[in-house]
């Protein structure tokens, strides 16, 4: 893997936030900022088609600063929101959809999603019953009176985001409707169940919103509750990615990148070491609660150190790694 942009890797490396450059003739790529410092910045898509109209992918967090930053390279183009045809989003994420909403009030260009992805955003993550449902998930994972009141906290926010309205829905396979483009969507489940890459063979990019990224491995299963297991399906479509050695990667966050193969192996290896991890603390201690597995696993922030959302993900991802060893067995 290379970074084809230096721009986007330094200030990936420095957590800076990279200015809005060109990628191709008439693709840009813009740094959108995201609050709370996990991450420093989304990036935000803008294709321009053959009639001269725009087109978004991935708008990113919902602030007056990011709907600056679109409106201000929109207008260095000699165009306005009022040109923005159509709205993509590689999943449901606040960090990827959040501007989406005031994109389409101000554009009237229709928003659109894997139909998987649609139909999760039409059924809202917090009702009493969820709340409910978080709670007894916390006691099925042993998580100790302690610390229980930050995870309901933080899926007590994650359930404040308000979703925009889907207009359109995709399915696997789909051409976009954007003249001049070829651009394909491609289903790749796993980081969440309706994720979707988008593929332009023309131009060799690859968008790969969360599901390839090129300085993190992104958790899985963070969308709505799937049938399949999230490891399973996110192994299978990081293969599919893979077949496409020579495209440039253009991926949700971080820095644009050559070497889709390589960073698709490395980042299965991940997971599977991960998988290997868990099936020895089994081996060690069967009757371990998903918390207990989870606090002797090695974690990049140590154990001791997660809190409030990134404990929640180190969970949930350990628990995702038991059943995916309860339905499979993993090779050495
Ligand atoms: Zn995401």
């Amino acid at each position: 893997m290379h970074p084809t942009s230096p721009a986007q890797f330094e200030a990936s490396q420095a957590g800076a936030i990279p200015e809005p450059e060109r990628v191709r003739d008439d693709v840009w790529a813009l740094a959108q900022r995201m609050p709370g410092g996990y991450l420093p910045y989304s990036l935000l898509y803008l294709l321009r088609d053959s009639d001269g109209a725009f087109h978004v992918i991935d708008p990113g967090w919902n602030s007056p600063e990011n709907w600056a930053t679109v409106t201000d390279v929109l207008g260095t183009l000699g165009a306005s929101v009022a040109d923005v045809r159509s709205i993509t989003a590689t999943h449901l994420h606040p960090d990827h959809i959040g501007l989406a909403a005031r994109l389409r009030e101000a554009s009237g260009a229709p928003l659109q999603l894997h139909e998987t992805e649609a139909v999760a955003i039409g059924s809202p993550f917090e009702t009493p019953a969820d709340a409910n449902a978080t709670a007894l998930q916390l006691d099925a994972w042993g998580v100790p009176n302690v610390r229980r009141a930050e995870i309901l906290r933080v899926t007590h926010q994650a359930s404040r985001f308000v979703p925009p309205a889907t207009d359109r829905t995709l399915v696997d396979g789909e051409r976009l409707d954007i003249p001049g483009f070829d651009l394909c969507a491609m289903l790749t489940p796993g980081h969440t169940s309706g994720h979707l890459c988008l593929r332009d063979d023309e131009r060799s990019l690859l968008f790969t919103g969360d599901h390839l990224l090129p300085m993190m491995y992104a958790g899985l299963g963070l969308g709505a509750p799937s049938d399949t297991n999230p490891l399973a399906d996110y192994l299978t479509s990081l293969e599919r990615v893979s077949g496409y050695p020579d495209h440039e990667v253009l991926p949700g966050h971080g820095y644009r990148f050559q070497g889709v193969v390589d960073r698709a192996a490395e980042t299965a290896e991940h997971h599977r070491r991960r998988s290997r991890e868990v099936a020895t603390v089994l081996a060690d201690a069967p009757d371990s609660s998903t918390w207990q597995i989870a606090s002797r696993l090695t974690w990049s922030a140590g154990w001791p150190k997660l809190e409030d959302f990134l404990l929640y993900s180190a969970l949930a991802q350990t628990e995702m790694h038991r059943d995916y060893l309860a339905s499979t067995v993993v090779g050495s």
